[in-house]
């Protein structure tokens, strides 16, 4: 039996979708297809959805806005969990509650009619409330770990309240890349007046318009301690380096761009990226992007 059957039998409300197409729900724009996909409706939904893949040891993976993520080509035998419908938005004095479906654009936007500030440096980032909390996105100014005060999720089946400090943030990296599902998150703000809001906000979108145009998954390697990946690749002369469809950006060195690229070009790309980096400086550059096998 087909993994869309099983989930349909198992969950008959359950919004689901047959071969789900990565190249239409990444940035990038590129990448195989995957059995299936399920959007919960609800917390209750999402642990229920989720202790039965566990159960049934069935392969998944969480999508959020596929801002971050190279998915590879062909058949990824499992479903896709997406959290896009759990979209719950609550203010409690300078708290918001945000579910993880909730994205970028729309927290910004509630927190400013609330009158709540202090996430502007997060304006113009591509996210989901949950994907910008498992990856720690942010800019310097600001990332998701100096924000967050609790995260429901859940984890080994369970459903639990992590505090802040019990989600292990670091670079790009949080314990929900290790199998923990974000389901809501609380984030701690400050009272502001809304021309104020309006005006960082714009700020930080504006700082913005210098980044390269084009579908990218935003930056693909973590700085290395003390230096930008993208003056790295730079420097290496990498600039305009093409496999296929995917070219390093010339704008800035650390976006690849998708010029009806394959993933397998971008894959490519990334190792041929590596590789020169290595050879000429000895550093050893760590993806930031999240692979989906
Ligand atoms: C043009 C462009 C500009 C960008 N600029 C920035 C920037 O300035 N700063 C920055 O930090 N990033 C930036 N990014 C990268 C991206 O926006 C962030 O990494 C963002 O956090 C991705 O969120 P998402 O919802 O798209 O997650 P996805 O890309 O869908 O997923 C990323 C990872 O998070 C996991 N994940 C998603 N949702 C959940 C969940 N609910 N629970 C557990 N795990 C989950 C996924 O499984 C995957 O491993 C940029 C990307 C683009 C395309």
């Amino acid at each position: 039996m087909g993994l869309y059957t099983r989930l349909k039998e198992q969950f008959p409300r359950m919004d689901c979708e047959r071969e789900f197409d990565f190249s239409r729900h990444t940035t990038i724009g590129c990448g195989g297809r995957a059995e299936a996909a399920a959007s919960p409706a609800d917390e209750q939904e999402a642990q229920a959805l989720l202790v039965w893949l566990r159960r049934e040891n069935i392969p998944y993976c969480i999508l959020g806005a596929g801002a971050n993520v190279l998915a590879s080509e062909g058949l990824f035998a499992g479903v896709v969990v997406r959290l896009r419908r759990l979209g719950r938005l609550e203010c409690r004095g300078t708290e918001l509650f945000a579910g993880a479906g909730v994205t970028g654009g729309r927290l910004l936007a509630f927190a400013q009619q609330h009158g709540i500030g202090g996430f502007s440096p997060f304006s113009g980032i591509p996210m989901t409330v949950g994907g910008g909390t498992a990856m720690n996105a942010g800019v310097r100014e600001l990332h998701f770990s100096d924000v967050v005060r609790r995260v429901l999720c859940v984890e080994n089946g369970t459903l639990r309240t992590l505090e802040g400090r019990e989600c292990t943030f670091s670079e790009k990296d949080s314990i929900f890349l290790k199998g923990v599902a974000v389901l809501g998150v609380t984030l701690r703000g400050k009272l502001a007046r809304s021309e104020e809001i309006a005006r960082e906000s714009c700020y930080f979108r504006t700082r913005r318009h210098g980044l390269p145009k084009g579908r990218s998954m935003g930056c693909t390697f973590v700085n290395p301690p003390g230096i930008s990946a993208g003056s790295l690749i730079e420097r290496c002369g990498l600039k305009g380096t093409r496999v296929g469809g995917a070219v390093v950006s010339v704008r800035h060195a650390n976006f690849i761009l998708n010029e009806g690229a394959t993933a397998d070009d971008v894959a490519a790309l990334i190792g041929r990226i590596k590789a020169e980096v290595a050879r000429q400086t000895g550093i050893i550059l760590r993806e930031e992007i999240r692979r989906i096998p």
